[in-house]
């Protein structure tokens, strides 16, 4: 399987796999090379990311050493990412390539609520933040993921309508559309590479990833770039689907998709990998 992934989680966020255990599951999947990006530290809540005290610190020689030993022992690409959180600050120069990411509407008067989380917190905040008001709930998240892309300018867009888990929003009104149009329209002014995320598909919460495919077209068209990402939180689910969903971006009109590389970012013909 010729692919890369380079949205994977690990037991420093809240993964099941061990860095070795990913690294060695990529390996066996005869894959080009894989990118470990576990969660950066949101202080307003600790539950899902690095802490600072016990994993930040750890992360980075941990994953260091996996990338040193691979690719003397095989030969095999390991990079150090980070899925960089909205309103979370991080040492970029650290790491090898960062996902800009919206988790969590931060409002101006302080007031957080998670856009990923259990069904009834999300729904609760909008009830409870946007008065029920879907469509405003969805112009505050694009707003954070196009601040995100415009002031931090990460390598790539993590799930770019991840406000849609657990049906917020209705994908076919077209009001959300226009909304969601214009947002991936100025997000990707700044940052042009996005990726297609299957950490729905993997939870069996959605059957279509990240972004909603229909969205696909208007990317090409923008001149943006995909990358494929798993959104992976377990060895086994590595590059999950990543033959399907090349099929889907070749009937959106791209021929090639983006892979990370030590020499930058490379096209890979999407004929060739499949
Ligand atoms: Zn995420
Ligand atoms: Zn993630």
């Amino acid at each position: 399987m010729a692919f890369a992934d380079f949205h994977t989680h690990t037991i420093f966020s809240d993964g099941f796999g061990t860095v070795e255990e990913m690294v060695e599951s990529a390996r066996a999947k005869g894959m080009l090379a894989l990118g470990i990006s576990d969660h950066s530290m949101t202080p307003f809540d600790l539950r899902y990311c690095m802490r600072p005290e016990t994993n930040i610190e750890a992360y980075e020689p941990m994953v260091r050493e996996a990338q040193k030993r691979t690719r003397e022992l095989h030969n095999f690409p390991v990079f150090l990412g980070i899925e960089w959180d909205f309103g979370s600050d991080i040492d970029r120069e650290r790491y090898d390539y960062t996902i800009g990411s919206v988790h969590y509407i931060i409002r101006k008067n302080g007031e957080i609520f998670p856009v990923d989380s259990q069904p009834e917190k999300v729904f609760g905040g909008i009830e409870h933040v946007f008065g029920g008001n879907r469509l405003d709930f969805a112009k505050a998240y694009f707003e954070h993921v196009v601040e995100h892309a415009e002031k931090n300018k990460p390598t790539f867009m993590g799930h770019f309508d991840l406000l849609t888990k657990h049906g917020t929003v209705d994908e076919d009104d077209e009001a959300y559309l226009a909304v969601a149009r214009e947002a991936l329209a100025e997000t990707i002014k700044h940052v042009p590479l996005i990726e297609v995320n299957m950490g729905a598909v993997i939870r069996g919460l959605r059957s279509v990833p990240y972004p909603n495919p229909k969205f696909l077209p208007l990317i090409h068209e923008l001149g943006g770039r995909i990358i494929l990402s798993s959104d992976a939180h377990a060895p086994d689910k590595i590059a999950f689907q990543f033959p399907e969903m090349l099929k889907l971006l070749q009937g959106a009109g791209f021929t090639h998709v983006s892979r990370l590389t030590e020499k930058g970012i490379v096209e890979d013909e999407i004929n060739i990998l499949l």
